[in-house]
């Protein structure tokens, strides 16, 4: 029989990112023996990548912030789509989750009377994000390691032993979620490095697995983001909510090919960057929306005077949101006005001095004289939209992160949950979205397996069909490729379920997807069990395809457009729409889409609002009601 490693834990949790971390010190606060598995090395996750900060309603810098203008800014950001009791749960504990990382030992850079610095972002209303100068999440993963360093000094005075309570399982990749009856009772996987594998007996597991952005071709996603936990979810019989909606950055490299995707900055605008296609035209002025129209100048000169007078001049257009810009550059591209590398140009050379490029955007500069031998105090950059990050997600209780759906003993948080952020996430949110929901999660995670009566058990059966499911890539000759099918994949997804949709690509993208099913399940990876990659990948597609297939299914049915879902068969967003929230769950292996209500915005919520900005999104039978409230 095959050797398994069995661990036994009262909580897991997939994932080391800010969610996981905060989940897992919050289940070991609460005096339960924690495991926190990652598939790469410890530390390494998308969390630590993040630069801007993280959004809360402190008030530091302007004393009129409060939770009430966060809740305002992240519903409209999320075009009201958004799960309104996370979003609430989200504004007012996001100032007490930033606190108490620094009492974890995070240093936040300071305003001159020695508070919290906060900083602007798009469609924060006021200064918002705390941070640490453009390395904000490296000091979150950082000061959440050393908390839970600490924790583990406090277990070995007390059991001598350092992993008495919390423990780290890097490089372990969990491929099945393992049940009795509805309940959560396990999880297996294995070592990358050895191929060995692992059972965690659990009677509470948490997901934080992050994103889905490598089913893409172009992602500013790292190599893991395969969807992992939204397809364990969905296997287990939990739902996915709101996978039409991806947000596509405007700008990431698009040359060299090795390096497509990979993301430069919004800084590079902000500082003064202009986009240009191939005629040397600034395109930005012909893509500004009519309800953009008051806030953005309409000549150059308007523009570049902003930089230095913002008060007596309107903004640059290549500053709209980031869903406008991506639109536009992949306009100009399709009308055949791209770069040579099919992007657009971003040109900074023509605008700053040398010394002030190399200054103020010191990781640019390196990141293209090192990828693309591009030095851009003299040449511009060329860039186009790349897939940054999942909206949609499992769809969760949002007061305690379980997992809606049939499991129980499941919980989400971070961006692997759904509902949060609507339609389309404002910046800075997701930092603070994972504290808030990690906390929660772990500590919800840790009652729910107290609560407990007896332990589920892991079958012995489907400890075998684990097993099985996992070594069969490697027993399979002759099958396909892993690395061909993973590129037929993201050409699917890239070019008929993008940016911009259509119902025909759309249709033929789930023929397209069911045949890859097809030969995804005759997938074999040569080589053995020790550091294999493309065994590796072989697991990981099965995932990708089944989480691809709710975003298209979704995609398809949803006949509007909103935030990261852009039709382009119907252009605008319909009121109607915007109470339906998409629900993807799996009848058998099929991918099953159900409509479901958008839970109503509680009365002093939808009060914070003019009605003038609610008849924007809601329909009129909704605006009766609010009328009726005011009354
Ligand atoms: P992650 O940090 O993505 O961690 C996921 C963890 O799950 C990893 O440890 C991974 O190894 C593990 N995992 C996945 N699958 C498995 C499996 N099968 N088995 C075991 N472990 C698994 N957001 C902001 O708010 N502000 C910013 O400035 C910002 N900048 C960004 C810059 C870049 C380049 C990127 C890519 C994203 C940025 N974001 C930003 C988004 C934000 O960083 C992420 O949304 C957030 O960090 C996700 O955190 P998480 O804890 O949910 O998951």
């Amino acid at each position: 029989a095959t050797r398994i490693e069995r661990h036994h834990y009262d909580v897991v949790v997939i994932g080391a990112g800010g969610a996981g971390l905060r989940a897992a010190i919050e289940a070991r606060l609460a005096g339960k023996k924690t495991a926190i598995i990652s598939k790469s090395l410890f530390g390494k996750a998308h969390t630590v990548m993040a630069e801007g900060g993280a959004a809360a309603a402190m008030g530091n810098v302007n004393s009129r912030d409060n939770w009430m203008v966060h809740y305002r800014d992240t519903m409209r950001g999320g075009k009201f789509l958004n799960n309104f009791r996370m979003a609430e749960l989200h504004a007012k504990e996001s100032p007490s989750r930033i606190w108490e990382l620094e009492t974890y030992g995070a240093l936040f850079d300071r305003t001159k009377d020695g508070k919290i610095s906060q900083r602007n972002f798009g469609g924060h209303e006021y200064p918002r994000l705390a941070h640490v100068g453009d390395r904000t999440g490296l000091e979150l993963i950082r000061t959440l390691q050393q908390k839970i360093v600490s924790l583990q000094q406090e277990d070995k005075r007390e059991f001598g032993d350092y992993e008495a309570r919390i423990r780290v399982f890097q490089e372990t990749t969990i491929t099945e979620l393992l049940l009795d009856g509805n309940k959560v009772a396990g999880a297996f996987g294995y070592y990358r490095e050895s191929g060995e594998f692992v059972l965690f007996e659990a009677p509470a597991i948490v997901l934080a697995t992050g994103g889905v952005g490598k089913s893409y071709k172009v992602t500013s996603n790292s190599w893991e983001y395969t969807g992992d936990g939204h397809a364990l979810a969905l296997r287990s019989g939990a739902t996915l909510i709101n996978m039409e909606f991806l947000q596509f950055h405007p700008t990431g490299m698009v040359w060299p090919p090795s390096v497509k995707g990979i993301l430069v900055t919004e800084s590079v605008r902000g500082d003064g960057g202009v986009l240009k296609n191939s005629t040397g035209k600034r395109f930005m002025f012909d893509y500004v929306p009519d309800v953009f129209r008051k806030q953005y100048a309409e000549t150059e000169e308007e523009a570049d005077r902003w930089y230095t007078d913002p008060d007596n001049n309107r903004r640059p257009p290549e500053l709209l949101p980031r869903d406008e810009v991506a639109r536009a550059i992949n306009s100009e591209v399709k009308a055949g006005r791209g770069s040579p590398a099919g992007g657009v140009f971003l040109d900074v050379s023509t605008r700053m001095s040398a010394d002030v490029i190399r200054k103020r955007l010191p990781s640019m500069y390196h990141q293209f004289k090192e990828l693309a031998d591009v030095d851009i105090t003299k040449q511009a950059m060329e860039v186009g939209p790349t897939c940054h990050y999942v909206m949609g997600g499992v769809e969760v209780d949002p007061d305690t992160a379980a997992a809606a759906g049939t499991v129980q003993g499941l919980f989400a948080a971070g961006e692997v949950s759904g509902g949060m952020h609507g339609s389309n996430r404002l910046g800075g949110n997701s930092l603070s979205d994972l504290l808030v929901f990690g906390k929660r999660a772990g500590e919800h995670a840790a009652s729910y397996a107290d609560a407990l009566t007896a332990r589920p058990k892991v079958s012995t059966r489907d400890l075998e069909t684990a097993v099985e499911t996992a070594l069969a890539p490697l027993e399979r000759d002759g099958g396909e490729n892993p690395y061909t099918l993973q590129q037929e994949l993201q050409t699917v997804m890239g070019d008929l379920v993008g940016i911009i949709r259509r119902k025909g690509e759309l249709e033929d993208s789930l023929v397209r997807l069911a045949e890859l099913r097809d030969r995804v399940a005759k997938v074999s990876a040569t080589g053995g069990r020790k550091y294999n990659p493309g065994w590796h990948l072989a697991l990981d597609l099965r995932n990708m395809l089944v989480v691809s297939e709710c975003t298209a299914k979704a995609a398809l049915e949803r006949e509007e457009s909103r935030g990261g879902h852009t039709r382009e068969d119907f252009p605008t967003m319909r009121p109607d729409w915007r109470r339906v929230n998409l629900v993807c769950s799996l009848d058998g292996d099929k991918v099953r889409l159900e409509h479901k209500p958008v839970p109503r915005m509680r009365a002093e919520l939808i009060q914070l609002f003019d009605r003038a900005e609610l008849a924007k999104y809601l329909t009129d039978e909704e605006l009766a009601e609010f009328d009726a409230l005011a009354e």
